[in-house]
């Protein structure tokens, strides 16, 4: 077996009479008149290899395993194709059988299953049309983003995982600790109620956002990104929320809120436009099987500057909207998705950013305007979805930010090396974060977050 075997991909390419070797699982088999044409594919691209085996050229015996899911490897002649759609197929020769996939028991058969359903086998679910194309993109787009920041010089830092501060401080955190172990019986035992005696000395938490890190990194780099997996106990089952999802966050010292906008809007544009340039044929799949206009608005969206307005405008356009909402809208409450959706779908019809927003919904990090209600926020609104980005320009004050610590409740004590970053060299900075999967939502139309990352984590779930 040669590990560098050609993929499915690049067989497309070779030239009729070039003897060629395909790997991959069997999509489908159909036979017709002592003939088996075989959809082969290796997950290397979308399209399937055709295979071709005439009658005698391979034994019965293995002829016999050449079912859906099956794992094989053909030996064979590239020929040009008479279907329609592709312009060389495989001619066989020899097959090998690496693993049979009994048709009466394997779970991904052919057609009509729920995406519900996939989800119970997300173990097979990438080997049918729909979650290839997802995890192809998912991959795609995360080297478009890293990409993007390379070619800007921003350095990729790796924050903590484990943390002991709280950077939304607003809870829903994981905690972390050793005190907590199974006993035999599989019943919980705390070992010790005192933090500090757990394992870090501390209360610990799985990190929700790497945001403050990567502060502290900014302030010396001057401009960063992380791009790792975040962790919030949200204990609320919606079709955009994850208890483990994937955050970018790039963090630029020397940057205002206008620099931090401008750099939302290039970056989104910048990262679907890669893919639509690059994941032509999966996205094609996505339109309009998934999402009926999608190639039209990711068009639209690298086309056109999007839409920015405060967040007191856009109150006054959803009271003026004469819109029956499910939540009501006054000055001061946070934005519900469907206000997003009115905003960006029916009032704008293309990306908004809303920026500042009243102080008391926000983060307590972030930079206060000069009117002492409101903050230099920036949510970044996408039609379909709501928030994909949330993003602000911070607090590079001391006093001020040690007074909004207090405002929030919350204890200045675990700040003291992100207030350090106020007391030596402070420096106006700013930056944002985007769910990965918020955007892969976005791109693909797949309508579940659980949907666009391999194995969710929500509640009640972390199988496999
Ligand atoms: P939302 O209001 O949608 O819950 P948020 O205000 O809690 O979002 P931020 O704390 O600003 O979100 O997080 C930054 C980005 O991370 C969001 O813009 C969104 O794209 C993404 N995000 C936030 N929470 C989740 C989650 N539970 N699952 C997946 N992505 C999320
Ligand atoms: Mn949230």
């Amino acid at each position: 077996m040669d590990y560098r075997r050609t993929y499915v991909r690049d067989l497309f390419n070779l030239s009729p009479g070039t003897q060629a070797s395909a790997y991959g699982w069997v999509k489908t088999r159909r036979d017709s008149k002592g003939i088996s044409f075989v959809q082969l594919s290796d997950g290397s691209c979308f399209k399937d290899l055709q295979i071709v085996v005439n009658e005698g050229t391979v034994s019965a015996d293995a002829l016999k395993l050449i079912t859906t899911g099956a794992c094989v490897r053909f030996d064979g002649e590239i020929v040009e194709s008479p279907a329609a759609g592709q312009a060389v197929e495989l001619l066989a020769k020899d097959v090998e059988v690496f693993g049979a996939a009994d048709p009466e028991k394997y779970p991904l058969q052919k057609k009509g299953a729920t995406m519900e359903y996939l989800r119970e086998i997300a173990h097979l679910r990438v080997r049918g049309n729909t979650f290839g194309a997802v995890f192809r993109v998912r991959a795609q787009a995360a080297f478009a983003i890293h990409q993007f920041f390379h070619n800007r010089g921003f350095h990729y830092i790796q924050p903590p995982i484990i943390t002991a501060s709280d950077a939304e401080g607003a809870g829903a955190m994981f905690a972390v600790s050793t005190n907590l172990q199974l006993d035999d019986k599989h019943q919980y035992k705390l070992t010790s109620n005192d933090p500090a005696a757990d394992f870090f000395g501390k209360p610990s938490f799985l990190t929700v956002s790497g945001q403050l890190e990567a502060e502290t990194l900014a302030l010396g780099l001057t401009n960063v990104y992380t791009f790792g997996p975040t962790f919030r106990a949200e204990n609320s089952s919606t079709s955009r929320h994850l208890a483990e999802f994937w955050m970018v966050e790039p963090e630029m010292a020397f940057c205002e809120i206008e620099g931090n906008m401008t750099r939302a809007e290039e970056f989104l544009k910048e990262v679907i436009g890669y893919l639509l340039e690059n994941s032509g044929q999966d996205l094609d799949f996505f339109n309009p099987r998934i999402e009926p206009e999608l190639l039209k608005t990711l068009s639209h969206v690298v086309d056109s500057p999007f839409e920015r307005m405060t967040y007191t405008e856009a109150v006054k356009l959803l009271e003026a909207s004469g819109e029956k909402f499910e939540y009501p809208v006054f000055w001061g409450t946070d934005l519900q998705s469907e206000h997003e959706r009115w905003l960006t779908e029916v009032k704008v019809g293309r990306p908004v950013i809303l920026t500042d927003y009243p102080k008391e919904i926000k983060a307590f990090y972030m930079k206060e305007n000069s009117d002492g209600k409101t903050v230099r926020a920036m949510d970044v609104l996408a039609p379909r979805i709501g928030e994909i980005i949330g993003g602000s320009q911070r607090e590079e004050q001391l006093d001020v930010l040690e007074r909004k610590i207090a405002d929030f409740g919350l204890p200045l004590e675990p700040y003291w090396w992100y207030l350090d970053l106020r007391r030596f060299g402070s420096a106006p900075h700013a930056g944002f974060g985007l769910g990965f999967e918020r955007l892969l939502m976005y791109v693909t139309g797949m309508k579940n977050i659980r949907d666009v990352i391999p194995y969710h984590r929500t509640p009640g779930n972390a199988e496999f």
